[in-house]
C-alpha cells in the first residue's frame, strides 16, 4: 500500500511553503520553504530523506520556484500526486469548510482581500502558481478561519453599530482553525473519547498564539478577531489593548495609524515587552539569568493567556481536557506550569514530572491526579490540510496512518 501523496502549500507574499505529505507516513517525504521570491537573493531550500538541501534561485517567481520544486517532488513521489492542498488565511463568512478549486472560490477568496490585505493575495499567488505547474491535479483551499464559522453571534459580533457587520463584515472571525481542529482531534483519538461528545480548551501557543473553546467537534469561541492581533499576547502582536490605543497615541506622539498598526503588530507582544526577542526559547534563558524584561514578558503571557483560557470556559458544558500546542505549547513545560498556576479556580494542576516530558514533539497528559485533564498535542497542519484534501478529492477515502 503506497497511500496518497499531497502537495501542501503555504504562499507568503515572498515565499512559499510547502510539503509532501503521504497519508499513510509519519513524515513529510520532502518539506520547505521557497524565500524572498522575486529578489536576486531568492532561494530554496528543502529537507528530504537525504538530510537539507539548498539551492539560488535568483529573481524566481512563486511560480518559477514551483517548477524549481517539481523535479524534486516527482522524484520523491515516483507513483505521482493526487492532489494539492492550499492553506489560505481568511474566508471570511464565504466558507464554513474546506474546498475545491475553481474559479468562483477563487473570486471569493479575492472578495475577501479587504479583511486580509497582506495574506490573502498571497495566497492567491501560491494557487495561481499551482494552478499554473499542476493544470490536472484537484486543488483545494483550506481556510484559517473556516472552523470558526460556527461560533454563534453572541461571540462573534463586536458590540459596535450594525451597519459595520452588515455592511463591512466587522465581526470576529479566528485564526488557527486548522490547528486547533486538529489537535482537539487528535486529543479526543488519544484519550479514546468520541470527537462529536466531547468539550476541550485550545492554546495554540506559536509565534501567533490563540485560545478556542471546542464542543462537540466544533468551535464555540476562540480569542483571534476581525484580524489575527485580537487576544493573547504573541511574539510581535499585542493582543487585547485599549480600543482608544490609536487615538491615544496619535495624540501623544503624532503616530499615524499605520505607524500605530505597525508598533502594535511588530514591535510588541514579547518583543516590546521584554526589549530582548519575541522568541521564548531567549525569553527562558535571559529569564534565568535575572533579565527583568524577560521575566515580566512570560508573567504578562502567562496571565494573559490564561485569562483568555477561563473566558474561553463560559463556551463549555464540561471541560474534558485543556490542550497546548505550537512551538511554545509542545515545548515549555514553564510556561506551561505558570499558566496552569492561573486556572486553579478550574482545578487544574500539572503533574512536574509528565510536564517535563512532554517536549519535542512527546505527545501525553500532563495534569495532576485529581485535575481535570491537561495535554500536550503537538499540531500538524499540513497532515490536516492534506488530510481535508483527500477527503474533497476522495471522499471517505482518507485514512491516516
Ligand atoms: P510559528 O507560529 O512561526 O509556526 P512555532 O510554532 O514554531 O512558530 O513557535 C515558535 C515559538 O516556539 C518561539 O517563540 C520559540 O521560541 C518557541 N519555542 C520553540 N522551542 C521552545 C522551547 N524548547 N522552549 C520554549 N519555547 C520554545
Amino acid at each position: 500500500m503506497t497511500g496518497n501523496n499531497i502537495l501542501v502549500i503555504n504562499g507568503g507574499s515572498s515565499s512559499l511553503k510547502f510539503a509532501l505529505i503521504n497519508d499513510q507516513e509519519a513524515n513529510p517525504r520532502i518539506s520547505g520553504l521557497a524565500e524572498r521570491l522575486g529578489s536576486v537573493e531568492a532561494g530554496l531550500s528543502w529537507k528530504d530523506s537525504q538530510g537539507k538541501h539548498s539551492k539560488a534561485i535568483s529573481k524566481a517567481s512563486h511560480q518559477q520556484a514551483l517548477a524549481e520544486l517539481l523535479p524534486l517532488v516527482q522524484n520523491a513521489a515516483p507513483e505521482g500526486l493526487q492532489g494539492v492542498g492550499h492553506r489560505v488565511v481568511h474566508g471570511g463568512e464565504a466558507f464554513t469548510g474546506s474546498c475545491l478549486i475553481d474559479n468562483s472560490v477563487i473570486d471569493a477568496i479575492r472578495a475577501t482581500i479587504p479583511l486580509a490585505p497582506l495574506h490573502n493575495p498571497a495566497n492567491l499567488m501560491g494557487i495561481e502558481a499551482a494552478l499554473a505547474v499542476f493544470p490536472d491535479l484537484p486543488q483545494v483551499a483550506v481556510f484559517d478561519t473556516a472552523f470558526h464559522q460556527s461560533l454563534p453571534d453572541y461571540a462573534y459580533r463586536y458590540a459596535i453599530p450594525t451597519s459595520l457587520y452588515e455592511q463591512h463584515g466587522v465581526r470576529r472571525y479566528g485564526f488557527h482553525g486548522t490547528s486547533h481542529r486538529y489537535v482537539s482531534a487528535e486529543a479526543a483519538r488519544l484519550m479514546n473519547a468520541d470527537y462529536q461528545q466531547s468539550s476541550w480548551l485550545t492554546a495554540h501557543l506559536g509565534n501567533g498564539c490563540s485560545t478556542c473553546a471546542i464542543v462537540n467537534g466544533q468551535s464555540r469561541d476562540t480569542s483571534m478577531g476581525l484580524t489575527p492581533l485580537e487576544g493573547v499576547v504573541m511574539g510581535t502582536r499585542s493582543g487585547d489593548v485599549d480600543p482608544n490605543l490609536h487615538s491615544h497615541l496619535a495624540n501623544v506622539m503624532g503616530w499615524t495609524l499605520a505607524e500605530v498598526t505597525r508598533v502594535l503588530n511588530n514591535e510588541s507582544g514579547l518583543k516590546g515587552l521584554s526589549g530582548l526577542s519575541n522568541d521564548m526559547r531567549t525569553l527562558e534563558e535571559a529569564a534565568s539569568e535575572g533579565h527583568a524584561g524577560a521575566q515580566l514578558a512570560m508573567e504578562v503571557f502567562c496571565y494573559r493567556l490564561a485569562k483568555s483560557l477561563a473566558s474561553m470556559a463560559c463556551a463549555l458544558p464540561q471541560l474534558d481536557g485543556l490542550i497546548f500546542t505550537g512551538g511554545i505549547g509542545e515545548n515549555s513545560p514553564l510556561i506551561r506550569s505558570k499558566t496552569v498556576a492561573h486556572l486553579r479556580l478550574l482545578g487544574l494542576q500539572l503533574d512536574d514530572a509528565a510536564n517535563l516530558r512532554c517536549i519535542r514533539g512527546v505527545a501525553g497528559e500532563i495534569q495532576a491526579s485529581g485535575s481535570p485533564r491537561v495535554l500536550v498535542v503537538p499540531t500538524n497542519e499540513e497532515l490536516q490540510i492534506a488530510l481535508d484534501t483527500l477527503n474533497l478529492i476522495q471522499p471517505h477515502g482518507a485514512a491516516h496512518a
